[in-house]
């Protein structure tokens, strides 16, 4: 049995970089970016107009107001998408959209509601005194060109994709997919939807994998539900191990009689990192390599093979994606932490922000079979072992789930 750290430290002395590959931008959701964003060009790209309504030189409007409006005479259109190619000249104006290039020779810009009488003829009366700039949105006062809108291994989403399409990307550079083989062992095993005999237990695992895997960022390539059978788990990863660039089992690594995959694993030629790791729950974690792949085997209490992926799979299909690992902060206890002698401890749990302190604690349920712990958590804590305690107002770090918020 090794230390956490240990196992980290083997872990990521065998993680490897995907490629990248090119996508359009509509599928690029999730994705993490391979190369930096940069502006090809400024924001605005030109002056344009920040309202409907009349570019003027503003010193033609200086003394106007409701009671003294001073007319102008429009003598064009500049529309989003059409620019005017008419210069103002001196009690000129000319109508302006939102969005629409600001004309040569105006300086400012008069809100329709602040005007009065164009529908009549071309004479605009202006009810107000424009300063030089006003609803004018300046070129390159967002961004310059060849600023850097999105540094390299940013996850992509709703926002970035707006900016690539903002400063016309069709299609970005970024990481492949890990593709992934999940599977999970047992003759307990019953898929949901179906009924149950005694002794029967439906198979969680394999959708909760399957959700995270995607949530990372993950293709799953192959998924099954195998009997505790040798020749079952033997077609199944001799084909993962050809097709695939991260194994992910749960169960079946145990002690248990049936618990063959370890068994199957090295029969297969893949490289036995470790085996069990000081930790609870999860004792039993399997890690390997083959030629070009990680394999991870979880044991298979459901438990344990969901906070297993999360602290032992997660940071590495990101990092192999080439992007940050979880988010751990400290939190201040609130109930005691059930601390272990020898084995580094995690539990599901609930983090909060109050007064802009982070408290937290761990679910009240601590079985490793016991599912709905995970339910209301939005982090999972961790404890390096120690034969002191933790009680309310210890610190301890926290894991916080990607996809829950914390409040
Ligand atoms: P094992 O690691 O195979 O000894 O399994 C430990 C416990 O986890 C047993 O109670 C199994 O029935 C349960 N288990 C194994 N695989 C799954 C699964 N895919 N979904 C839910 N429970 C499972
Ligand atoms: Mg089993």
């Amino acid at each position: 049995m090794i230390s956490v750290k240990e196992a980290k430290s083997i872990i990521q002395g065998k993680i490897f970089k995907l490629d990248s590959e090119v996508v359009p931008l509509d599928k690029s959701r999730g994705r993490i970016l391979f190369e930096d964003i940069v502006a090809k060009f400024p924001s605005p790209r030109f002056n344009n107009s920040a309202m409907d309504g009349f570019a003027v030189r503003s010193s033609d409007t200086i003394g106007a107001s409701k009671e003294n409006p001073i007319t102008l005479n429009n003598i064009g259109i500049s529309s989003a998408g059409v620019p005017s190619d008419l210069i103002l000249n001196e009690g000129d104006c000319i109508q302006c959209m939102t969005g629409a290039k600001i004309p040569s020779g105006s300086d400012a810009v008069i809100m329709v509601e602040d005007t009065d009488g164009f529908s009549d003829n071309d004479n605009v009366k202006v009810m107000i005194e424009a300063q030089p700039g006003k609803h004018i949105r300046e070129k390159g006062e967002e961004i310059n060109k060849g600023d850097i809108l999105i540094s390299k291994r940013t996850r992509i989403t709703a926002s970035e994709i707006g900016i690539c399409a903002t400063f016309g990307y069709g299609e970005l550079n970024v990481s492949k997919k890990p593709k992934i083989a999940i599977f999970g062992t047992g003759n307990e095993l019953v898929e949901p939807g179906n009924s149950i005999k005694e002794g029967e237990i439906y198979n969680s695992n394999l959708y909760v994998f399957s959700d995270l895997v995607g949530n990372a960022g993950g293709e799953v390539l192959m998924q099954d539900v195998l009997k505790d059978n040798k020749a079952y788990l033997k077609s199944f990863l001799s084909e993962a191990l050809e097709s695939c660039d991260v194994v992910i089992s749960s169960g079946g690594v145990s002690m248990g009689r049936f618990d063959y995959v370890r068994d199957v694993f090295i029969e297969l030629g893949v490289k036995e990192h470790f085996w069990k790791v000081a930790q609870k729950p999860g004792r039993p974690l399997f890690f390997g390599t083959g030629n070009k792949t990680l394999i991870f085997g979880l044991p298979g209490n459901p438990v344990s093979s969901y906070i297993g992926f999360m602290v032992w799979v997660w940071p590495i299909l990101n990092e192999m994606m080439g992007t940050d690992t979880l988010k751990s902060i400290e939190g201040e206890l609130t109930e005691p932490f059930p601390v272990e002698n020898i084995k580094y401890r995690y539990l599901f749990g609930k983090a909060w922000i109050q007064n802009g302190k982070v408290f937290c604690k761990p679910s009240r349920k601590i079985g490793s079979h016991m599912l709905t712990s995970s339910l209301d958590a939005n982090c999972v804590l961790g404890a390096e072992p120690s034969d002191k305690k933790l009680n309310p107002g210890d610190s301890i770090l926290v894991n916080l789930l990607p996809w829950r918020t914390i409040e």
